[in-house]
């Protein structure tokens, strides 16, 4: 049986150390603050969004959440952004995904001032990661690679499949595991015979957003499978884009769904806040 890799365990134990950096921090006259900004009534993102509030108060940040209309228009939007980066009090901003239709994604986050894209979705820091110079980590990837640290999982040398390309979890993911020397296949929608690649993963990361979408026959004997999905199913249960109770009889170690990635990716989003509080730290002192 494999082990369970506790995402909810190693948050706590991150979340602390953020904590007691925050206190340093606020002894010294600046508290990291998080602007949230939420477009509809997305029940999910809303979801999310609580759940952002919530970390960032218990490590003891300032938090904002702003909550727009369905109907907001695209400039109305981009004015709330500027003011936000103008704001020296604001060191993360993060525009609640996805956004109604009638506004341009792209055209909202390269609006957002590098320096304070938490998220790192900006182009800036998307291209930072590409040449591995960077100040901010998306926060999923970013979350998993530290879930391996904490488990020991040495990346190097290893065969490593990502499957899903999308730009906020599969790329960069891919990306982070190249950095620590994996081998690394990214596999999509039209990858053939998916099980055989799959089953040359010794780490397989899967982010489709399909439930139970990878079976244990599709997993290497001892692999570490990482569990990105998050799917509500029709009985109201969330589950991963594994399926768990045959996956964990061959993995050596497995992340649960939930508690396993998701608790990270907020954790990520609270230290990228942390580095971007004490960079403007720094900056006051000269
Ligand atoms: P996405 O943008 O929809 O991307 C899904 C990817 O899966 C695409 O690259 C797609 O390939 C690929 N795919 C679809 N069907 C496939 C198939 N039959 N075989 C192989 N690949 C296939 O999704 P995402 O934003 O990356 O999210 C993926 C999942 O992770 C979702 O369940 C989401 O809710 C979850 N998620 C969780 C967290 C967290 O914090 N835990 C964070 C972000 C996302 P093509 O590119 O060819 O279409």
């Amino acid at each position: 049986m494999a082990k369970i890799i506790d995402g909810k365990l190693i948050s706590a134990k991150e979340r602390e150390i953020i904590a007691e950096e925050t206190a340093t921090l606020k002894n010294s006259g600046i508290t990291p603050g998080l602007a949230v900004i939420i477009v509809g009534e997305d029940p999910a993102s809303k979801v999310y969004v609580r759940n952002k509030e919530k970390s960032c108060i218990e490590v003891g940040f300032n938090s904002w959440v702003i909550r727009m209309p369905e109907e907001t228009k695209e400039e109305e939007l981009l004015a709330k952004i500027d003011d936000l980066n103008a704001d020296s009090e604001v060191d993360g901003i993060l525009v609640q995904l996805p956004l109604p239709k009638h506004i341009d994604e792209k055209k909202v986050i390269a609006a957002i001032c590098p320096q304070k894209d938490v998220d790192a979705f900006h182009l800036e820091n998307t291209g930072r990661i590409m040449v591995g110079d960077y100040k901010y980590l998306p926060c999923t990837p970013a979350g998993i690679m530290t879930m391996l640290e904490h488990e020991n999982i040495d990346v190097c040398g290893k065969e490593c499949v990502v499957v899903g390309r999308s730009n906020i979890v599969g790329k960069p993911m891919a990306m982070l595991l190249l950095n620590k020397s994996g081998t690394v296949t990214v596999c999509h929608s039209r990858t053939k015979d998916l099980a055989e690649v799959t089953r040359r993963a010794d780490i397989l990361v899967v982010a489709v957003g399909r439930a139970e979408f990878i079976t244990g026959d599709m997993i290497k004997p001892g692999a570490v499978v990482i569990d990105v999905g998050i799917n509500r199913c029709e009985d109201g249960k969330l589950r991963g884009d594994v399926h768990f109770e045959s996956a964990e009889k061959t993995a050596s170690a497995i992340t649960p769904v939930p508690g396993g990635v998701g608790p990270m990716t907020i954790t990520t989003l609270l230290k990228n806040t942390l580095t971007a509080a004490k960079a403007r730290a720094e900056k006051s002192l000269n």
